[in-house]
């Protein structure tokens, strides 16, 4: 992502982090059915006998990553208020038609192709019943991913947007516009649209729709982090939030960027996390993804951790149109 022109602290989306109940299911799924690329194996550094799974374009980047926690059996989330409950990806123009028959080959559940704000999507959801779009847009100039299983006039793009499901408006859009930089684009049908720049991977939904409370589990969004630039960007946005008393983490190093978590009104968990050091910090870009990268303060742990974990691959034949 560049530097833009507004004085935007805030750039756009940067990864969401979900949780899933099995981790070679979710690497079928990501890799193998959508076909992006997992670039970064490690574990979850709050709890290191748990995968943290990343899958994102070539180098992971930001507005790209889509991460998982894969607790294994862990139970079912229902989605509702207070949380994030659809991530969308961007797909080229004239790739429908393709996406369709590749979700149904791998039997994957979806909705029949409709329209939003003029844009054609498709709803899907992955094993643990993970809400995902993917949405045409025909002005996304960042190339796709594709390992070769999907023609890269198809592949998708990175994120385009998410869904906040809330029981009110008010709250979540002071939030994001007093404190995130999000300005109101759109409306329509009972959905609000804000961004920070109006581009594709920066667009947030806000949709009150008097559903009953969220819980999380298997298949919900633990917390989606929003790009800023660096270190002194991330500090000028906590002392925003400390000001407006938001409690506010301290910078916290996730080795990959800096980040920073706060909960927004309506009680999804926000992160800001920082453009550098990036994913290629700890290996080779040709390399990403291939081995269980640990942070310095795990290694010492490494063959403990190694133990606990159950290997997981990709067998990217099994994904072929
Ligand atoms: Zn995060």
């Amino acid at each position: 992502m560049k530097k833009d022109n507004n004085s935007s602290k805030i750039l756009g989306l940067h990864h969401v982090t979900a949780l899933s109940s099995d981790a070679q299911k979710n690497v079928d799924f990501y890799a193998g059915i959508l076909g992006m690329r997992m670039v970064k194996k490690t574990v979850n550094f709050d709890a290191p006998d748990v995968y943290h799974l990343y899958y994102g374009d070539y180098l992971g980047s930001p507005g790209t990553l889509m991460t998982f926690f894969p607790y294994r059996g862990l139970e079912r989330g229902r989605k509702g208020t207070g949380q994030l409950t659809v991530t969308s990806f961007s797909i080229p123009e004239g790739s429908i038609d393709y996406w369709l028959k590749r979700l149904d080959k791998f039997g994957v559940s979806r909705s029949n192709h409709s329209k939003r704000f003029d844009e054609e999507f498709i709803y899907l959801e992955d094993d643990d019943g993970l809400g995902i779009e993917l949405i045409v847009c025909s002005d996304d100039e960042r190339e796709g991913f594709t390992r070769g299983n999907i023609p890269p006039e198809y592949a998708i793009r990175g994120f385009y947007g998410i869904t906040l499901c809330e029981q009110h408006f008010e709250r979540t859009e002071g939030f994001i516009t007093g404190l995130l930089d999000h300005k109101p684009v759109q409306e329509e049908n009972g959905r609000r649209r804000y961004s920070p720049n109006g581009k594709p991977g920066a667009l947030v939904d806000v949709v009150a729709d008097g559903s009953g409370t969220g819980r999380q589990g298997s298949g919900s969004v633990h917390h989606v982090a929003f790009a800023t630039h660096d270190d002194a960007s991330q500090l000028e946005i906590r002392e925003k939030l400390i000001e407006m008393r938001v409690h506010v983490t301290p910078v916290i190093d996730r080795q990959y960027f800096h980040s920073i978590y706060f909960r927004e009104p309506g009680g999804v968990l926000f992160e800001v996390a920082t453009l550098p050091p990036g994913m290629d910090i700890d290996e080779d870009a040709a390399r990403l993804g291939e081995s269980l990268k640990l942070a310095p303060w795990h290694e010492s742990k490494r063959e403990q951790i190694e133990k606990n974990l159950e290997p997981v691959s990709l067998d990217i034949d099994k994904f072929r149109d």
